[in-house]
């Protein structure tokens, strides 16, 4: 069993140093992540300059991309092998609701999924790597159960996993959650710089809107692992028939 592994906040967090040590004896595990904090950048492919991959000490190689770049790359030629399972995080971070959409850690899983394997993304629900040990534990744990139940085959599945910052005892039970929602983000905040422009700083998440029982904020906030099987399909099958109609419509008026 061979597992990839990548993340966003760069190859020397201390997420992916505790996921690569809690891996290394239950599968050969290969780290390519970003050389940088690469938070919020989704899916993005690095299209418009050279990217290089160096070896760090411990053996991570390091890449100056995103880390949908990182997986992409190892997953076209420079692994030369295709892993049975990609696995991004630890997540300095929730990665719950629509956060899902802009985070990096859960584009590193889902560049794996659309290649055709099992992956899975790992976030902790508060930032400062408290209680890392037993975020690591558990992913550990989710990940050997996954392999003794031959669950990591041919089938590729993605899923999105919070774990919230407890002493491993105080973890309970892994539950199956959709996505809650939050309120539109915070205003965008300005600066002067010190030659007189104006500087734009993306503002915070919006506040939670969708905590209801079912979704993952609500489950981690009850101190249960959160575990929510995601799919790329944007299209809105629910709304074809309705645009369907409207469309036709709006051709109908246009010829007449
Ligand atoms: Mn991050």
């Amino acid at each position: 069993m061979k597992i990839l592994i990548s993340n966003d906040d760069g190859y020397q967090a201390p997420g992916i140093v505790a996921l690569y040590e809690a891996l290394q004896d239950v599968a050969e595990v290969e780290v390519v992540a970003p050389e940088h904090n690469n938070s919020a950048k989704s899916n993005a492919l690095t299209l418009h300059s050279p990217l290089y991959v160096h070896r760090a000490a411990n053996g991570f190689r390091y890449v100056n991309g995103t880390p949908a770049d990182c997986v992409h790359i190892a997953l076209t030629g420079l692994l030369g092998y295709r892993p049975d399972l990609v696995v991004s995080g630890i997540n300095n971070g929730a990665n719950m609701g629509d956060d899902t959409i802009y985070s990096g850690t859960v584009g590193a899983a889902m560049e794996g999924y659309l290649f055709g394997i099992p992956a899975i993304a790992f976030s902790q629900t508060e930032k400062g790597w408290k209680h890392l040990d037993a975020a690591a534990a558990q992913a550990r744990e989710l990940v050997q159960q996954m392999l003794v139940r031959n669950m990591v085959g041919t089938q590729p599945w993605l899923l999105n996993v919070n774990i919230p910052c407890l002493p491993l005892a105080e973890l309970k039970p892994a539950k199956v959650c959709r996505l809650g929602r939050r309120h539109a983000a915070e205003p965008v905040i300005t600066q002067t710089s010190p030659r007189g422009e104006t500087m734009y700083w993306i503002g915070a998440a919006g506040p939670v809107l969708d905590e209801s029982e079912g979704t993952d904020f609500h489950a981690t906030a009850q101190g249960h692992v959160s575990v929510t099987p995601l799919k790329v399909d944007l299209a809105d099958h629910e709304k074809l028939g309705y645009w369907a109609q409207s469309i036709a419509q709006l051709s109908a008026k246009a010829a007449a």
